[in-house]
């Protein structure tokens, strides 16, 4: 028997902790995971799964409209954000719920109040200390609020989901995954919805033709933009309303404002100086390629290490770790060829490298687009159009890159992505029959 408490001690049971945890305890060892929040993480309660549900909402306000032209007659529509955002929040509670049991099946003991670090082997929980063999940090990371006079008067993508009521006029600071998926959310709920950005691009690091035409189709639904702006002050109304002051003197009301504009690693208060835990430049987590921290028996995943901040890479790294530390199967992330979406209106998917960084990395390029109005939208009447570029590496002919905007776009991507990992060539995609009819068929027809 060790003399630890326990093996493994995990803080934070968000997607990397929860299946460290599961996974370390199915190898046999004695596992603890301190959460101080809801049990499942920023994903499962606040994050991917919540907003992903509003989305489905939010898409019946277009899908109505269109039905018209598909025959149906109906006459009453109305939203009531309430029922949405009580049906959503009862799911993240079965969700919780289920993550839960999952610790409790693994018999993972479950701790729920704030950990901190106090030496290389030992963990406060509310008072209490628990020796571990092994410490892992999934703290992940939160929403990072800008130091401006009144910024507190901001929402962030935590508290959007609770909002008591459906704002009338929504401003969203920020043009990343965040900003753009509940821009479009809210503006199909019928808010007047304005996006406010420091540069004069949305997603930027997103191939550049399909953030245009994000944009682009967005001001055409009525969205409104503000970019190349900078803030100065939010100051509160007699009315409860806020005003936004920006540096060039103008200023914008608003019922509601939300900051987007990035995440920032959880590591206040978990005693990391006292362990001696490094940073790296950006403030997150040091680790390296097995998740180790500079101290031999402290590691971390997730968000709070702010490689990747995509749950699934949260989960494999959890599972690397685990297999890796206890179940005698090391093993390694491979970062190559992530796929990720934004679930805007219309959403988009992306894997691999953008045409500019093809070029960079393999010289030169072919670069293969199909731009197409999707047969649902032709009938609709619904003028947007699907674009979808593949960038191909001139020399092998592999696909190094497919980007997609249009319907579905996230549903269709991870299926290509498969394709793009599997470094299949151009020629491959040709040799592939088209099925029809389709807009995924455009992958395949693309001369
Ligand atoms: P993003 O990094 O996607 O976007 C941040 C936005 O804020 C950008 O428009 C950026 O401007 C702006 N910005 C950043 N810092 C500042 C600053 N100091 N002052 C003013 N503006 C600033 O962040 P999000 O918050 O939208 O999302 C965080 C992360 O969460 C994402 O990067 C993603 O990894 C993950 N996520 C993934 C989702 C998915 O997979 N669908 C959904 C939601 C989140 P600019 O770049 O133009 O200069």
């Amino acid at each position: 028997m060790s003399d630890f408490d326990f093996d493994l001690f995990v803080i934070g049971a968000g997607s990397g902790g929860v299946r460290a945890s599961r996974i370390a305890a199915g190898h046999g060892a004695r596992v603890a995971v301190a959460e101080e929040h809801r049990v499942g993480g920023t994903c499962v309660i606040r994050g991917c799964v919540p907003k992903k549900l509003l989305v489905y909402g939010s898409h019946f306000a277009e899908d109505l409209e269109d039905a018209r032209r598909f025959g149906w007659n109906i006459t009453a529509r109305s939203f009531d954000w309430v029922t949405l955002r009580d049906n959503v929040l009862a799911e993240v509670d079965r969700l919780n719920g289920l993550y839960q049991t999952t610790l409790d099946n693994n018999r993972v003991t479950t701790l729920h109040g704030h950990a901190q670090i106090i030496d290389a082997h030992t963990v406060e929980v509310d008072g209490t200390r628990h020796s571990a063999k092994t410490i892992l940090i999934a703290s992940g990371a939160r929403p990072y609020i800008p130091e401006l006079p009144g910024a507190e008067h901001g929402i962030t993508s935590n508290e959007v989901f609770h909002l008591p009521e459906l704002p009338k006029r929504m401003v969203i600071a920020g043009a990343g995954y965040i900003a753009t998926e509940f821009a479009g959310v809210f503006h199909e709920f019928g808010s007047d919805v304005t996006l406010i950005n420091r540069s004069e691009t949305i997603l930027r690091g997103w191939e550049p033709a399909l953030a245009d035409r994000l944009l682009q189709i967005s001001i055409a639904k009525g969205l409104n933009f503000k970019l190349n702006c900078r803030l100065e002050r939010v100051e509160k109304l007699d009315d409860g309303s806020l005003r936004i002051h920006f540096t060039d003197g103008k200023t914008l009301d608003t019922d509601v404002l939300m900051w987007a504009l990035g995440r920032v690693p959880n590591i206040e208060g978990l005693g990391l100086d006292a362990a001696g835990v490094m940073l790296d430049s950006k403030g997150a987590i040091a680790v390296d390629t097995e998740n180790r921290t500079n101290v031999p028996s402290i590691f971390a995943v997730g968000d709070v290490t702010d490689r990747v901040q995509l749950t699934p890479v949260a989960i494999r790294e959890g599972h690397s770790f685990a297999d890796s530390q206890f179940g005698g199967k090391p093993w390694r992330v491979d970062y190559t060829a992530i796929p990720s979406a934004v679930f805007s209106n219309p959403p988009l998917g992306s894997v691999g490298l953008t045409e500019a960084q093809a070029r960079d990395a393999h010289g030169e390029v072919r670069v293969f687009t199909s731009d197409f109005r999707p047969m649902r939208n032709v009938l609709a009447g619904r003028n947007e159009r699907a674009l979808y570029k593949l960038i191909v590496d001139a020399s092998t002919d592999k696909v190094v890159g497919a980007h997609m905007i249009g319907p579905d776009a996230p549903e269709i991507l991870q299926a290509v992505a498969i394709a793009v990992k599997a470094g299949l060539t151009k020629a491959q995609f040709d040799d592939t029959m088209a099925l029809h009819p389709t807009m995924s068929e455009e992958l395949v027809l693309m001369r």
